[in-house]
């Protein structure tokens, strides 16, 4: 009942040329589409921009009957069919949005024949009457994108993705090409075991994109930082990413307020208001998107300048297809994020209320992936490569580390400044409070305290705010100091502290890295 995949056309290469206009296949797509036209399974593993359409609407068109993409999102959906519509190819989508009476006709053309490439939502896909009408079609080809959904390993789970396995079992015979830009190899292995592929053409791209340069600033304060670089970037596109809906607002409204051309975006908002920002970004109407992940996949904007992470991302997955949404033009662009070290506390207790053990667990490794990320003094781009199996043998010479490599300097007499002024200041108070203290600062909390009689007061003055709590932070992770986040993350000495204190040893510290795009701007000039 079910037909086997029977090249009509095999030249696939008219196909690329006539009905799309290029010249030439990029690296993996011929192998890919060539494993489909032989009847194989596929994994087909490609960045974002990386050209996986193609692969399976060439063979759509060279295959005789129909192919079948599933797809997670309706504009994505929306937007590729009308792209193969002006193309002059027979593409249609079906989904919850779509009328009953042009579901109808979209069936009667299918049976009819008519229709090559028929998109579709997973939810419907999987609905027993539509396998029962798939049945009585010629099928050429299932296509999953996204695939990555259907795995819990996945930054993206969706349930429905799960259940694809089933379209394997109704149809054996038919080949299933998985496509995802998603690369970490647990969810690759899972992908494959998940939609019970047999034995699949796997085909890895290359996973750089370097034209974008990646930043990590420490975070001091962070609206200001924002502002400061946002103005460098007179009414370019960018992305700026926040954890929480409440700070997306937040944000958005004081770069409103300051006269940029901004809108927020998050799932709290009505569909209209988000189909407003997401076309308005699109046709350069709104600049900037302050966002939560909820802005993302199936922005197709080629000149995204740079995209912002406001706060860390929970993954390192999840912030390669953040970032990975700046610069699809392939001209320079930027991901930069600002990181307080002490967010690696804060998420990991949001983690905890996770229910799901396993789900917990798997949460917490992603994240602490994240953490070493953000916290290395390696080349950015080799760490994140190497996360994804693609080993890079030299550094990149386009991150902030490789621009700006970290100096190291002998920080033992700073660091015991800072440590006996927590001492003194009888280990009850954060960091912000010792930073004042340090600095000499006339507030009047340290006034009631009695703090500006102190021996540390004011021994620090000759640097800034951002430079002491650099060098706290990193006495926290040289184990000298803890934070006790249970009581306003007040500061207390470690055992080990003593040591340097009694000036025992010499304590290498980073120069706190305080202008990180200036720096650059310099090196370029
Ligand atoms: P992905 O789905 O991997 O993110 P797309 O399929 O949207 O990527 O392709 C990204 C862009 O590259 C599109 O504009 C597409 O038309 C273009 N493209 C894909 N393959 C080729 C090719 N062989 N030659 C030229 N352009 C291509
Ligand atoms: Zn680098």
């Amino acid at each position: 009942q079910i037909a086997t995949p029977m090249p009509v056309t095999p030249d696939v290469q008219s196909i690329l040329n006539d009905v799309f206009g290029y010249h030439e296949f990029r690296d993996g797509q011929r192998d890919v589409i060539q494993a489909a036209l032989s009847g194989k399974d596929s994994l087909v593993l490609l960045p974002t921009g990386g050209g996986k359409s193609l692969c399976y609407q060439v063979p759509a068109l060279a295959l005789s009957g129909l192919t079948v993409v599933v797809s997670p999102l309706i504009s994505l959906m929306q937007d590729q069919v009308a792209q193969l519509q002006a193309l002059g190819v027979a593409a249609e989508f079906i989904n919850n949005s779509v009328a009953r009476e042009d579901q109808v006709d979209i069936y009667r053309r299918l049976h009819d024949g008519e229709i090559k490439l028929l998109y579709v939502a997973p939810e419907k896909v999987l609905q027993r009457e539509f396998i029962e009408r798939l049945h009585h079609l010629p099928l050429s080809l299932f296509a999953i994108d996204e695939a990555h959904c259907v795995s819990h390993w996945g930054h993206d789970f969706r349930p429905h993705y799960c259940q694809l396995k089933q379209l394997k079992h109704a149809f054996p015979n038919v080949p299933m090409m998985a496509l995802t830009a998603t690369a970490d190899t647990a969810t690759r292995r899972d992908i494959v075991h998940q939609l019970a592929l047999q034995n699949p053409f796997i085909y890895t791209g290359s996973f750089d994109r370097p034209n974008i340069r990646y930043t990590i600033e420490e975070k001091f304060k962070p609206m200001a930082q924002l502002m400061r670089y946002l103005r460098t970037q007179q009414g370019q596109s960018g992305i700026i990413y926040c954890t929480s809906r409440k700070r997306v607002d937040e944000v958005a409204e004081k770069l409103s307020e300051a006269g940029f051309n901004v809108a927020a975006y998050h799932a709290g908002l009505s569909n209209e208001e988000r189909q407003f920002v997401q076309s308005g970004f699109s046709r350069d109407d709104i600049h900037i998107v302050v966002a939560t992940v909820a802005f993302g996949m199936g922005i197709n904007k080629p000149n995204v300048r740079f995209v912002l992470h406001y706060d860390i991302p929970k993954s390192v997955e999840a912030y390669y297809q953040e970032t990975g949404r700046a610069g699809r033009d392939g001209l320079a662009a930027e991901a930069i994020m600002y990181f307080d070290p002490a967010d690696i506390g804060r998420v990991r207790r949001f983690f905890e209320d996770i229910e799901d053990e396993h789900r917990r667990r798997v949460e917490e490794q992603r994240f602490s992936a994240m953490a070493a990320f953000a916290e290395a003094q390696t080349c950015r781009r080799q760490i994140l490569l190497n996360y994804f199996s693609e080993y890079q043998r030299n550094p990149c010479g386009n991150c902030d580390i490789c621009l700006n490599p970290p100096k190291r300097f002998d920080g033992t007499l700073v660091a015991q400044q800072a440590l006996s002024c927590v001492y003194r200041a009888e280990q009850r108070f954060g960091f912000g409070y010792i930073v004042d203290v340090l600095r000499g600062a006339n507030t009047s909390r340290i006034r009631d305290n009695q703090h500006h009689a102190l021996s540390t007061y004011g021994i620090g003055k000759n640097h800034s705010s951002e430079y002491w709590l650099s060098v706290l932070r990193q006495l926290v992770h040289h184990g000298l100091l803890e934070q006790d986040i249970t009581q306003g993350a007040t500061s207390r000495l470690t055992e080990a502290s003593r040591a340097v204190l009694r000036d025992e040893y010499t304590l290498e510290l980073a120069e706190p890295r305080l202008q990180a795009v200036h720096v650059y701007e310099d090196k370029l000039a």
